[in-house]
């Protein structure tokens, strides 16, 4: 048996990765295990939105989580490029959601009037722009004639996933914690004396309490330790072009110009298990919709395409919980893990740290899909 530690987090993808550099932080001796290079790997494909705007629209406690993740981002971002000194790209400066046409103009403005409804205590920051409002807002932009307009939120940015991803992880190392990559945990077994021993390959670990934030592995893991929480894939494909001059100052859901100056396009929901191959049915959807809204993206070559699977729960709301049965066993999983990254590296660490779960994410336990809440 290796050396005891106060954290197992099962998994370094985003998710696994904010929690144990958090935990780091708050003086937990931490050990994170990666698994194999084929594994599906949300953190290192994804489109990089930090995006507040319409989440959690039909769940109320995933909006406020959004909302308070969008707000600790700027302190967490700078403090992460400061430990870690890795510059993430992150820009909060808004964010576009563009509407083609008078009618998903209309559509959308109703759409986000009713989600802010329902949390009128929060500055959601929220603004239908029509196109001359647009026009006057972003006056270097030369937007195509089927734009309507755009729900502009001023909680939304971006940011560089991969640095992201690296910046948590050179963090959490400088914190003391120990990251063993190509070391998928196979076997979670509860201890005697409290605390659980983990087996990947020959090595066995052993921990007070073990965090389960392995995506899509999680479904393996979750049942050794009472922790049944389903999850799916979900297929998103995502197009890059060729570096450009500037052409749109904030990102928007579809399109988003990097800090290297390439344009990503996307992002397509396709329920197709397992299967991760791209389309030439997607390419062309996403860059025809691309050039609708911006006509200067027609000349600009494209140079990849790729296919990642999200990791859903049944009704695309985050998962957090801790064992019953088996005490110091924790799950997590989430569909935004980049938006959510600041939460999950600062309250949701620290609460970890304490032992306990914070009751605003009660609603946020799994039991929801089996239990109906109450009226
Ligand atoms: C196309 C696409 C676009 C997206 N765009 C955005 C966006 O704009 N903004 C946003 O907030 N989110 C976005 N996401 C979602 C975001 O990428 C995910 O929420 C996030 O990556 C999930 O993190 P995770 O750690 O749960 O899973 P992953 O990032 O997939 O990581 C899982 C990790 O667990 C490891 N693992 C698996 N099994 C085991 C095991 N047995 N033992 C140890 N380790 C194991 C894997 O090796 C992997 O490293 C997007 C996702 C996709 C697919």
């Amino acid at each position: 048996m290796h050396e005891d530690f106060d954290f197992i987090v099962a998994g370094a993808g985003m998710v696994g990765s904010a929690i144990a550099h958090g935990l780091a932080g708050a003086r937990q001796r931490v050990l994170l295990l990666d698994g194999e290079d084929g594994d599906y790997r949300a953190a290192k494909a994804n489109f990089g939105l930090v995006w507040v705007s319409g989440k959690g629209y039909g769940n109320t406690h995933y909006q406020r989580l959004s909302y308070e993740a969008g707000r600790l981002w700027p302190a967490f971002a700078q403090d992460l490029e400061r430990e870690s000194g890795i510059a993430l790209q992150y820009e909060n400066r808004g964010g576009l959601n563009f509407c083609l046409g008078e009618p998903q103009f209309e559509e959308r403005s109703q759409a986000m009037r009713r989600w802010a409804a329902r949390t009128p205590d929060l500055e959601l920051g929220i603004e239908m722009l029509d196109r001359a409002a647009l026009e006057r807002r972003f006056p270097t932009v030369r937007f195509g004639p089927d734009v309507a307009g755009a729900c502009f939120g001023s909680r939304d940015g971006h940011v560089n996933p991969l640095r992201l991803l690296a910046a948590l992880q050179a963090a959490f190392l400088k914190r003391g914690g120990v990251l063993k990559s190509r070391h998928p945990v196979q076997h979670i077994e509860p201890l005697a004396g409290g605390g659980f021993a983990v087996r990947s390959g020959a090595a066995r670990f052993a921990a007070r309490n073990v965090v389960i934030a392995a995506g899509l592995g999680s479904n393996k893991l979750g049942p050794m330790v009472g922790l049944d929480a389903p999850v799916r894939p979900q297929r998103g494909q995502i197009l890059v072009t060729e570096r450009l001059a500037p052409l749109l100052p904030v990102p928007a859901s579809g399109i988003r110009q990097t800090g290297d100056g390439t344009v990503m396009l996307g992002v397509t929901q396709e329920n197709v298990g397992y299967e991760l191959a791209t389309t030439v049915e997607a390419a062309v959807s996403m860059s025809r919709n691309a050039v609708r809204v911006l006509p200067d993206l027609g000349g600009a070559r494209l140079v990849r395409q790729w296919a990642c699977l999200r990791v859903l729960t049944p009704d695309g709301c985050p998962v957090y919980a801790g064992s019953a049965s088996h005490c110091g066993a924790w799950i997590a999983l989430c569909h935004s893990g980049v938006t959510l990254a600041s939460f999950h590296a600062g309250p949701l660490a620290r609460a970890l740290a304490d032992g306990a779960l914070p009751s605003f994410l009660d609603p946020l336990h799994y039991e929801r899909f089996t239990i109906p809440l109450a009226a």
